[in-house]
């Protein structure tokens, strides 16, 4: 039978982490020996208070549906959380919970971009952005951040980017897959710029428990009040508890904007996983120690990871980028 798809989905490229993830597992299944370097997925088990927070709201009968936009409760933690780590005043009402950091973006997308808008992502990047934006219809416009420039973007690749069109910069630091992390000097540079064009922020902060060597995360939301309000902070529990199966998103900004998020929410998926939003809450409240523990760990097979590869000479291929 003959079907036409549509033309949204035929420019569409399945996620390659996914696939290449999938690959693996099957090679596994196999019997091979390999190391899978697809999807960024923590090999610790979510902490254990937490699992317990989320037997516990299953047994309080705590299974029906939420409030679309999430639970109340998670979102004041949420709110507070993001409060106490940068000092930026995004209130329970500019605060949304997402079936994962993905959907986060994704519904982003949907409420603040439509074709005519361009959107800055740095490259390298996190495979999923340029498609999420251009499902939206609008233009994802790839800029370099280059190794000179330790994987960042500066001023300068902004100011040869920038169009009348540009709505937003992607900014991800800690970076997937860079490893990239901007300090609060590098941040107020590319804030100022945004700000003096009219360029909304998303800052995706998923990796932000995540860094090495004493090096100390600095949110582009805690630059001030008037960074913060052309910001769209995304963050959620996937990476720093462990939680990849749990799909826990969430997105603090402007409220209007949020309040946008929750209406393509509302008409999709309706509200994350009430168990998986009970356990969040512990998650983002309870002891830090195993945090701490994983940061540790990661820490340590990142330096053989960055110490062997350095034992490689690689000459310079040409790339676009
Ligand atoms: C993993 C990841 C996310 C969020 O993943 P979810 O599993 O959807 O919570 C967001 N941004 C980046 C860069 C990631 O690597």
């Amino acid at each position: 039978m003959k079907r036409k798809l549509s033309d949204r989905v035929l420019g569409l490229a399945p996620s390659p982490t996914l696939a290449i993830s999938a690959q693996a597992k099957e090679m596994r299944a196999r019997g091979e020996d390999v190391i899978g370097f697809g999807v960024g997925e923590p090999d610790f088990q979510t902490p254990e208070h937490i699992k317990e927070a989320g037997i516990q709201a299953i047994l309080d009968g705590k299974t029906g549906y939420t409030d679309a936009s999430g639970i109340i409760e998670l979102k004041k933690v949420v709110s507070e959380t993001i409060q106490r780590e940068t000092g930026a005043d995004y209130p329970p009402e500019s605060v949304i919970i997402n079936c994962g950091g993905k959907h986060s973006f994704f519904n982003l997308a949907l409420a603040f971009f439509e074709p005519g808008d361009e959107v800055l992502v740095p490259a390298p990047y996190w495979v999923s952005y340029p498609p999420m934006v251009s499902l939206a219809g609008a233009a994802p416009v790839i800029i370099p951040a280059s190794k000179e420039e330790g994987f960042k973007v500066t001023v300068d690749t902004l100011s040869g980017a920038v169009t009348k069109r540009t709505k937003a910069l992607v900014l991800n630091s800690p970076s997937n897959p860079t490893g990239a992390a901007y300090t609060g000097k590098e941040l107020e540079g590319v804030a100022r710029f945004c700000l003096e064009n009219d360029i909304y922020i998303i800052s995706d902060e998923i990796y932000d428990k995540l860094v090495y060597d004493g090096f100390t995360h600095v949110s582009v939301a805690s630059l001030g009040k008037d960074v913060a309000d052309m910001t769209i902070y995304l963050n959620g529990v996937s990476k720093t508890y462990a939680m990849t199966g749990w799909r826990i998103g969430y997105a603090a900004g402007p409220a209007d904007l949020i309040k946008a998020m929750g209406k393509v929410q509302s008409q999709s998926t309706s509200n994350p996983t009430s168990i998986s939003q009970w356990a969040a809450i512990d998650a983002l409240t309870g002891p830090q120690d195993d945090v701490e523990k994983m940061r540790r760990e990661f820490e340590r097979r990142r330096s053989i990871m960055v110490d062997s590869l350095s034992l490689i000479h690689i000459s310079e291929p040409t790339r676009p980028y």
